[in-house]
């Protein structure tokens, strides 16, 4: 049995328990990762993938009813996809 919250992922849709996403959000229009920021949060699930396909499909902004500035910086939140020496480019 588990009540934990039920969240879905911004990138690939699924539905996981809140605490195994990574939740994002808004802080002076800045997306910030964060259990514990006041205010409407977005998650994503533990992977780049999903990640970067939220803010390909822009569901940040759709999710925080913002326009909100995304730092590339973020993507270091998931190391499951740890890539050596290989850098995507956009
Ligand atoms: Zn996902």
């Amino acid at each position: 049995m588990t009540d934990a919250p039920i969240r879905t992922c911004a990138g690939c849709g699924r539905k996981a328990p809140q605490r195994s996403l990574v939740r994002f959000a808004a802080q002076n229009g800045v997306l910030t990762a964060g259990r514990t920021l006041p205010g409407r949060g977005v998650y994503t699930c533990r992977r780049l993938q999903c990640f970067e396909r939220a803010r390909a499909r822009r569901a940040f902004n759709r999710v925080l009813r913002q326009t909100v500035k995304i730092d590339p910086a973020l993507s270091r939140l998931y190391t499951d996809t740890d890539i050596h020496g290989s850098r995507q480019t956009e």
